[in-house]
């Protein structure tokens, strides 16, 4: 491990002041970031511990939920405004990891963390264009089961490992920053950049900015939602695909329909063109097959991961059908 300074923020602003100089990292619960010291593939001269910032979850009057970054992940699942308006969210969290990183893993580093490549852990033995930019990209040619269909480029096929922010990009979340120039919102969604040819740069995030909070706006009364994690193992494994979807459909007709996925891509992936489909459409297998058929439409298999497709596209359509009410 390279020697680094440690320091605990005592406020958002603390933090902020502290994380402005070049090498300083946040560190939330540490589950992944500790890992990544140890493997010497972060090398951060200073850590700003940012655990004991507002980990509060605040039910605003208009119906929308405002959650501190600092929050465990295990907190939020329990939390009953989480379970009883967005279950999505809550069965997102308990699907990812083991209790004891749920209790330690917070909402701010959930959102940062690194993918679960292992081309990309391999600091020794194998290239990769996210940890050394130009080096070139082993996951290509080698073992590429677990990575990209959607998204990803000649330099980087990786995925996003997290599942929570599935579940927040379907929900629609904005996130909350504060950086050496001031503070400002970012939808989830934007929040992730594709790979290109940077994948380094793998956020939209200034330098120094922190996560301070995630906000949810309001699901309208009758939407329901759900998520769905399809994995090698029933637990302690990461998504081969996972979808998160909000549907409200009235009288057999989709009024309105948010759906991400996991698993797939190297951000949490907004299937927009499926959800384009079926607005306004038949509530019906049918429609929701041809919706996640279109989605699928310019996926890009490597040569293991061909089984994604399909995979893809029949969870789509079963979740759907359960939240509708229809056999798939
Ligand atoms: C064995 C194992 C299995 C796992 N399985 C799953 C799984 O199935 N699904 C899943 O989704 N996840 C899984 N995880 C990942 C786990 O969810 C993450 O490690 C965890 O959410 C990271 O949160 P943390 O608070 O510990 O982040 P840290 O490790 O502390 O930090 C992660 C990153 O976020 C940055 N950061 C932290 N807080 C902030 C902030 N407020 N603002 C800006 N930057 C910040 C850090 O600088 C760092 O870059 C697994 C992890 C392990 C070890």
């Amino acid at each position: 491990m390279t020697p680094f300074s440690y320091t605990r923020a005592g406020d958002a602003a603390d933090a902020v002041r502290l994380g402005a100089f070049g090498g300083a990292k946040y560190l939330g619960g540490g589950t992944n970031l500790v890992d990544l010291l140890r493997e010497t593939i972060e090398r951060p001269s200073a850590l700003v511990d940012v655990a004991g910032l507002p980990a509060t979850i605040e039910e605003r009057e208009d119906g929308s939920l405002l959650i501190g970054a600092a929050t465990r992940n295990a907190a939020l699942a329990e939390h009953r405004a989480v379970r009883s308006h967005y279950p999505v969210l809550a069965r997102a969290i308990l699907a990812g990891a083991s209790a004891q990183i749920r209790n330690m893993a917070t909402v701010g580093g959930n959102i940062l963390q690194r993918t679960r490549c292992a081309y990309f852990y391999d600091d020794e033995g194998s290239r990769c264009n996210k940890r050394s930019p130009g080096q070139g990209c082993d996951a290509l040619d080698g073992f590429n089961r677990i990575h990209a269909i959607l998204g990803a480029s000649a330099d980087c096929v990786a995925t996003h490992p997290s599942d929570m922010c599935v579940a927040l990009a379907a929900l629609d979340a904005t996130v909350h920053l504060q950086g050496p120039a001031g503070t400002r919102r970012l939808k989830l969604t934007g929040l992730h950049r594709l790979p290109g040819t940077r994948p380094d740069l793998e956020t939209a995030l200034e330098p120094g900015e922190l996560i301070t909070a995630v906000e949810l706006p309001a699901l309208p009364a009758g939407a329901r939602s759900t998520y769905r994690k399809v994995r090698d193992r029933a637990s302690y494994a990461f998504a081969l695909v996972s979808v998160a979807a909000v549907l409200e459909a009235d009288s057999g007709t989709v009024r309105e329909v948010r759906l991400a996925l996991g698993g797939v891509a190297p951000k949490p992936w907004r299937a927009r063109k499926a959800e384009d489909a079926l607005r306004g459409g038949p509530a019906t297998v049918q429609a929701f097959r041809a919706a996640a058929e279109s989605e699928l439409a310019d996926a890009a298999p490597l040569r293991d991961n061909g089984f994604k497709v399909e995979l893809a596209k029949r969870t789509i359509t079963a979740v759907l059908g359960d939240l509708a009410g229809v056999a798939a």
